[in-house]
């Protein structure tokens, strides 16, 4: 009898594989008494099942040879992640035969994950794929539920690792659970797998995966011609899939298994699936949905800011020729221009749409700044992963560190909890309160980091130069003041714009309507000196406090809404003064003379949204909107088919608050992903959540609008 596992309590908490050890270091999975692998020869196996039952080597050496198709990624889907045995044979696969200008795009669904330890012994049963393994155990993510992104050899391997049930996971890849909008053809709804692995447990072991609603994923998500292979011969699973248009064939298993199966899709009939259980809540929204391919790979990027230069630094990454257009003579000149910026993450006791998005953005923040550091793109002078530790400085506080010290338990590598003493010693300077501590993170400069993205050689910098409308006139013309003239020139025409210009973008006719907030936010900077410098870690309070860079912490930082003065202010020095002196007293003799007139800093604007969540995605038409659901304003659950009208080839990512270091590579990849037609980077439901159309359809269901 299969073995059902307990549901973990905590909405954090995955049920992680619990392992005993075969002969020869093989892991077997004890929820389910079945193997990962078979002994000494599962690589053998795998090659055999899936490698060569999807005929990848002959499928990857013609690649981009006579092929009319436009995409450069080859996507493989698999069900059950476990060692990753399956996908560092791909991956090395992939490395021997695909052209250098493809991709490899590679989902793997997984409920229960091994645990790092238990992955890496399993793995070094594999010295043929060391230098992969190896990869892979450095990248592995915390194991939260959802979706991990994870970049191997400089983003041609990509890795989704999709942390739930098979199905829950899926299901979310579509960009619309639209029946109607699942069926147009004009519209790409799902990503299409080329190739899938059908990998498990035996169907009899884990029944609950193996049935319709998984074999309906697999149909939808894949294209005529996608193949699957898996290991099981087992009759339901062979009519399961020959229902769905796989034309299916048993072939001789791997061996001493008789049979295997094999698969490939003849037709593409993609159908809506009322059993699927997500969509049992009710017709869904249309107009998230917007689809525009460009001819050129060329995009024209307004602002040199961390949205900006990262988002140029990953269309730049996809082959994508970029003009970054900045008003100033350098990059990094408003918000992300300070010294030292935080990597950090709120946690919440309630997972809902903005918590998840805050910590997927710090986790793959983390990952990505990690592989600029050792790529040598950023130095350990300008980045530091030396912890965070945010203080409970109030009875709140405490009680949240309570709620979240049970949620987070089981994750020491993304969150520990300490108390006043601990809190001390791993900052290095007396402290009264506890508090909840971050060992990944740290603080990076953000000015360095703009212009190191910004050096890659597919990005061109046009300084001096304020956009000061866009017109689509087949394309866009980005009509400009340049140098030092005020006359207005076209400064050029492009397919593709991304509006990363902070606040600013509301100038545009376009994007007027964005509900953008600005708080002007002023940082102290103070001397090094006394207890001060030995401090250790970044401290968060009300506040927060930096260790020192070339002699001098970066104390901040103030937050006024609706105020767009940039001069520096005595009396914002001393509220950052104040809040760090009721955060730890013992810093108190160190301040005691201060001279405020002495005290440098820098203040500057930062760009929020209504929700707090970034505007990331396509730019829709505000005034086609209106018109398209005005039925809304008097029932919001009216059922709709017309999908959002957007503005084609014009995208946005703008309000990142004082979140933008840990925000903008997540968005910026999540933007990449869909100027190219890629697979989302998230799931559907927090795409969405980003989507800039979200506030016209909320003041619609409100009738504010
Ligand atoms: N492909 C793996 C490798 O290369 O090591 C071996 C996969 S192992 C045979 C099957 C995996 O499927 C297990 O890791 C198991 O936890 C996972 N799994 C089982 N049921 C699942 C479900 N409903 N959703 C997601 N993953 C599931």
């Amino acid at each position: 009898m299969p073995v059902q596992s307990v549901p973990s309590a905590s909405p954090y908490q995955l049920d992680y594989a619990e392992l005993n050890w075969q002969e020869g270091d093989a892991p077997a999975a004890t929820q389910y008494n079945d193997i990962y692998f078979s002994g000494h020869q599962g690589l053998e196996e795998t090659e055999y099942v899936f490698l060569q039952h999807n005929q990848l080597q002959q499928r990857w050496r013609q690649l981009g040879s006579g092929n009319s198709s436009t995409s450069t990624i080859f996507t493989i889907g698999e069900t059950g992640f476990g060692t990753g045995l399956n996908f560092l044979a791909a991956w090395r696969l992939w490395q021997q035969q695909a052209p250098d200008n493809w991709q490899l795009h590679y989902f793997s669904v997984e409920k229960h994950p091994l645990r790092l330890q238990d992955l890496q012994r399993s793995l070094n049963t594999w010295p043929e794929l060391h230098s992969f393994a190896k990869q892979l155990i450095t990248e592995y993510p915390v194991l939260l539920p959802g979706h991990h992104l994870l970049k191997f050899d400089q983003g041609r391997v990509t890795l989704h690792l999709l942390l739930g049930d098979a199905i829950d996971c899926l299901e979310q890849l579509h960009c619309s659970d639209h029946p109607e909008l699942m069926l147009a053809d004009d519209i790409k709804a799902y990503p299409q797998v080329d190739a899938w692995f059908l990998d498990g447990f035996a169907p009899a072991k884990n029944p609950s995966l193996w049935n319709d609603p998984l074999y309906t994923l697999i149909a939808q998500l894949s294209a005529a011609g996608t193949t699957l292979a898996t290991f099981t011969a087992v009759g339901d699973v062979r009519r399961g899939l020959a229902k769905q248009g796989f034309n299916m064939e048993k072939t001789t298993g791997f061996g001493n298994k008789r049979e295997m199966l094999k698969g490939v899709l003849t037709q593409h009939y993609p159908h809506y699936d009322t059993t699927l259980k997500t969509r049992k809540k009710g017709l869904s929204a249309p107009w998230y949905v917007a689809g525009h391919s460009a001819k050129k790979k060329q995009v024209t990027i307004i602002g040199g800011g961390l949205a900006g230069t990262s988002s140029a630094y990953a269309m730049a990454q996809r082959g994508w020729q970029v003009t970054l257009v900045e008003r100033t003579p350098a990059l990094a000149q408003g918000a992300s221009g300070n010294s030292q910026g935080m990597l950090y993450t709120k946690l919440s006791p309630k997972p809902g749409k903005l918590n998840q998005f805050t910590l997927s953005s710090y986790l793959y923040a983390l990952r990505f700044y990690r592989q600029l550091l050792e790529q040598q793109h950023l130095s350990p002078e300008q980045l530091d992963f030396c912890g965070v530790l945010q203080l409970a400085t109030d009875e709140k506080e405490k009680k949240l560190q309570q709620q979240l010290q049970q949620l987070f338990a089981g994750q020491p590598e993304l969150v520990q909890f300490f108390d006043s003493t601990q809190a001390s010693e791993v900052a290095n300077i007396e402290l009264t309160h506890p508090g909840w501590y971050f060992p990944q993170a740290g603080w990076l400069s953000p000015s360095d980091l703009c212009r190191s993205l910004a050096t890659h050689p597919r990005i061109e910098i046009v300084y001096n130069t304020e956009v000061l409308e866009l017109e689509y006139e087949q394309q866009w013309k980005v009509n400009s003041t340049s140098g030092n003239t005020l006359s207005q020139n076209t400064l050029c025409c492009a397919e593709v714009v991304i509006i990363a210009n902070s606040r600013d973008a509301i100038q545009f006719k376009q994007t007027e309507s964005l509900p953008l907030k600005t708080i002007r936010g002023q940082i102290t900077g103070i001397e090094s000196t006394g207890k001060l410098a030995q401090l250790n870690t970044v401290i968060c309070h009300e506040g927060y406090l930096t260790p020192a860079i070339n002699g001098a912490h970066s104390l901040g930082a103030t937050f006024d809404n609706n105020d767009s003065n940039t001069t520096l202010r005595n009396q914002d020095h001393q509220r950052n003064l104040q809040s760090l002196l009721q955060a730890i007293p013992s810093l108190t003799k160190d301040f005691i003379d201060v001279d405020m007139d002495s005290l440098t800093g820098r203040a500057s604007l930062r760009c929020t949204s209504r929700d707090y969540l970034p505007l990331v995605g396509p730019v829709h038409n505000y005034q086609q909107f209106l018109e398209d659901y005005a039925p809304l304003r008097k029932n919001a659950h009216l059922p709709f088919s017309t999908p959002g009208s957007y503005y084609p080839g014009l995208y946005i990512n703008v309000a990142h608050g004082s979140r933008g270091l840990t925000s903008t590579p997540l968005c910026s990849e999540l933007l990449a992903a869909t100027i190219c037609n890629e697979t989302a980077v998230l799931p559907r439901e927090l795409v969405s959540a980003l989507n800039p159309a979200r506030f016209v359809i909320r003041d619609l269901v409100r009738n504010k609008i």
